[in-house]
């Protein structure tokens, strides 16, 4: 990865953890922005100040026309980085006709940069927005309070980027926990549902990649026997003997009380069911409880061109099945896609 690359990756210039909240922060704020400019609106029109008058009814038409479309749900009439840079414009020229004072409000517009654009976006406008407003102030009263209008500036953009990491890194390790098994870590049946969605869904191709099914056996006894925790603690160490052995690129999920799934991408039937022979010997000779092997049943089932993915989970299943009724601890092939294989 480039220097370049690593330091977008740092300022996490594609993050925009607010985007689904984009559209009803739009319709709410540009209704109170533009509330809130009234007051002066009026007070410049009293003052016969036909100018700054225009500014802000220019800068309330601009949010208004967002507004009432993010209201109706539909696509933004001004591209929202465009209405951002008209209301920093405006802001400049109110800064021109009337003083600094006009520059308080781009302590908002950074805000709103930052609650409704990716952050490259509202990083890029808030630099120029610095950048005018340093100089605007310097221009007028001088270095030293350009100086600091522009720090507090910087820092407020700064909180703003530091809420949104807050925020981002909640929402990743909500949507991790949501898709994860928190016993096993593997991801969870909901997850293997909305992948297999998801990919049947993108139409991708899953030529030479191969599904296991995996399920322990008599795993009811193990629990009756050893207690719930010991049957639960079987799981956790199933699974982690999976995770040593599975390539950086297989998928594991664990689709039910002890049954798992893995997703080989990019591994054909020979390839696999070699692999899920060398599963079923590890967690035989894993020495999972005292005195006791646990065993494991496992279904293989190559993808068939053109087949549905639930039809390959399926064949997947039944395969398993097969397997356990040839007496469990051992592989089998799913029939179509290569020689059965039994141990
Ligand atoms: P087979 O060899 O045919 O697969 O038999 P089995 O006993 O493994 O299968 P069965 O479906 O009869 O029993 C599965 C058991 O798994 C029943 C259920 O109580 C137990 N189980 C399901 N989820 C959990 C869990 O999270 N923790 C523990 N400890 N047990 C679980
Ligand atoms: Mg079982
Ligand atoms: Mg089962």
């Amino acid at each position: 990865m480039s220097l370049l690359q690593s330091l977008g990756r740092w300022l996490r210039l594609d993050a925009f953890p607010l985007e689904r909240y984009r559209d009803r922060f739009i319709a709410r704020l540009s209704m109170l922005a533009t509330l809130i400019l009234s007051p002066f609106l009026v007070y410049q029109l009293s003052r016969q100040e036909w100018l700054l008058a225009a500014v802000i009814v220019f800068a309330q038409v601009v949010m208004l026309i967002d507004g009432l479309a993010a209201r109706r749900g539909t696509k933004p009439p001004v591209p929202y980085e465009l209405a951002g840079c008209a209301l920093a414009a405006a802001m400049c020229v109110s800064s021109w006709l009337q003083g600094v004072v006009a520059l308080f409000w781009a302590f908002p517009i950074v805000l709103v940069y930052y609650m409704t654009m990716r952050r490259g976006t509202a990083l890029l406008l808030t630099t120029l927005l610095v950048l005018a407003v340093g100089s605007i102030a310097g221009w007028n009263v001088g270095a030293p309070i350009a100086a600091r209008l522009v720090a507090s500036l910087v820092f407020t953009a700064i909180i703003a980027g530091a809420l949104l990491n807050v925020i981002e890194d909640q929402q990743q390790a909500l949507e991790r926990q949501a898709i994860t098994d928190a016993l096993t870590g593997a991801f969870n049946r909901r997850h293997f549902d909305a992948e297999l969605s998801r990919l049947e869904a993108g139409g991708r191709a899953f030529k030479e990649s191969t599904l296991l099914s995996l399920d322990i056996d008599h795993f009811k006894r193990i629990n009756d026997t050893h207690g719930h925790a010991a049957g639960d603690e079987v799981l956790r160490r199933v699974a982690e003997e999976i995770v040593t052995r599975k390539r950086l690129d297989d998928v594991l999920f664990r689709t039910g009380g002890e049954e798992f799934m893995l997703l080989l991408p990019g591994t054909g039937a020979e390839e696999a069911l070699i692999l899920a022979e060398a599963l079923r010997k590890l967690i035989e000779q894993a020495q999972l409880l005292p005195e006791e092997h646990v065993t494991v049943s496992i279904g293989v089932a190559a993808h068939l061109p053109g087949e549905g993915l639930g039809e390959w989970a399926k064949r997947s299943d039944a395969a398993l099945y097969e397997a356990k009724r040839q007496g469990r601890n051992r592989v089998v092939s799913a029939p179509g896609a290569s020689r059965a294989s039994s141990v």
